[in-house]
């Protein structure tokens, strides 16, 4: 199928239009006309290299909502018309524990990405949502609530389950005493779930302009982290952490804000190493943590919450000839809170 995206070249080169086939749709296949995609952050790191050798020319984007436009013989769970969403993976080995498990964000033998790798064929090269139509194997197509806006909608097929996923897993709730590190894409998203689930919430920020936006979107505080010591106050205040920053950072100035058996959950992934004091960790049973997306299952469930509560992420819809200029925004922390490309300017 004869599709228009945008594509980066080489490392580090700005996103150019760039045309070429998808596979036609199989038995167990949709095919989807690509409303709106989503600009993750890493996105901008894997354009960059940044996460280490990628495959180029690489159309990213794997936050993707549209429209169903046909079906294969034997798919069941859509029809034509239905609003459709696809993540961070397009496919995985479906046999191992965590496959099973549907945590197939974790399979043993690794995802498979909706960019910058193989398709599960082995041989043909996965191109992401930065395009205008989309194939995808119904198992791990996504149904969107008929409620939600499509715009608003992208987003949540990876800032928002990658915030979900763990603030369930933590069980956050009522009572609890959350941080959300980095008011961007994912941290907004972790805002409004943190607040959902009840949770008193606080963004560390080093933008002191989001704070009336924090405010706005549920959290109950907001510290300006570009002074270190408007952090003293908060030491040993927090159960949960959740750090979705980009950027390397000083992580021990963060660990000190948890209470006693808090943990951090790192997000970011800005792509070398962490300096970590393990004496801040053993002070107070400390505990450091990772979370990765989320599994098919739980990427429904939180679909159909957002659905319910009227969850969407905030965002600024820009033409595909925007997007190089986007990156650099995003880069300088000036999103608000996720660019989302218009497919039908590919
Ligand atoms: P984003 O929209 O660019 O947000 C990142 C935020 O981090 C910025 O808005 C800014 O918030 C803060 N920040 C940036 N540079 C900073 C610096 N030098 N010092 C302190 N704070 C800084 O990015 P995103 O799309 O939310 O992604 C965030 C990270 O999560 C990326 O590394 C991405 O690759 C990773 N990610 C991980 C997963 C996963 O499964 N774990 C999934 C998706 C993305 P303030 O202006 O509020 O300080
Ligand atoms: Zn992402
Ligand atoms: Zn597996």
């Amino acid at each position: 199928m004869k599709t228009k995206a945008y594509a980066a070249m080489s490392a580090g080169a700005s996103l150019v239009p760039y045309t070429f086939n998808r596979r036609e749709v199989g038995e167990h296949d949709v095919a989807l006309k690509v409303s709106y995609a989503g600009i993750c952050h890493s996105d901008i790191h894997q354009v960059a290299e940044e996460w280490g050798p990628a495959i180029f020319p690489m159309v990213p984007g794997h936050e993707i909502a549209g429209i169903v436009t046909s079906t294969g013989s034997k798919v069941t769970k859509f029809k034509v018309g239905d609003a459709v969403g696809v993540g961070v993976f397009i496919d995985s080995c479906r046999e191992c524990n965590s496959c099973k498990a549907g945590l197939q964000q974790y399979c043993l033998k690794g995802m498979i990405g909706t960019y910058n790798g193989m398709e599960a064929d082995g041989k043909t090269v996965a191109m992401g949502g930065y395009s205008d139509v989309f194939v995808i194997n119904e198992d791990y197509a996504l149904k969107i609530p008929a409620n939600l806006d499509l715009q608003g909608v992208a987003p949540l097929l990876c800032a928002g389950i990658t915030l979900y996923s763990p603030i369930k897993h933590w069980k956050v709730s009522p009572g609890m005493n959350v941080a959300i590190m980095g008011l961007g894409g994912l941290g907004h998203m972790g805002v409004k779930f943190a607040s959902a689930m009840g949770a008193h919430v606080t963004v560390l920020s080093h933008s002191p302009n989001k704070k009336t936006d924090a405010m706005a979107m549920g959290a109950n505080d907001f510290v300006a982290t570009n002074d270190s010591e408007n952090l003293k106050p908060y030491e040993k205040k927090f159960d949960l952490i959740l750090n979705t920053i980009s950027a390397e950072i000083v992580i021990d100035d963060y660990l000190k804000l948890l209470k006693l058996d808090g943990t951090l959950v790192v997000i970011g992934l800005p792509g070398r190493p962490y300096k970590v004091n393990v004496g801040t960790l053993l002070d107070g049973r400390r505990g450091i943590a990772g979370s990765m997306i989320g599994g098919i299952p739980e990427i429904q469930e939180m679909l159909d919450f957002c659905g319910k509560k009227n969850i969407l992420s905030d965002v600024e819809v820009i033409k595909a000839d925007y997007i190089n200029e986007a990156y650099k925004r995003t880069i300088a922390s000036d999103v608000k809170y996720r660019f989302v490309i218009d497919a039908s300017t590919f």
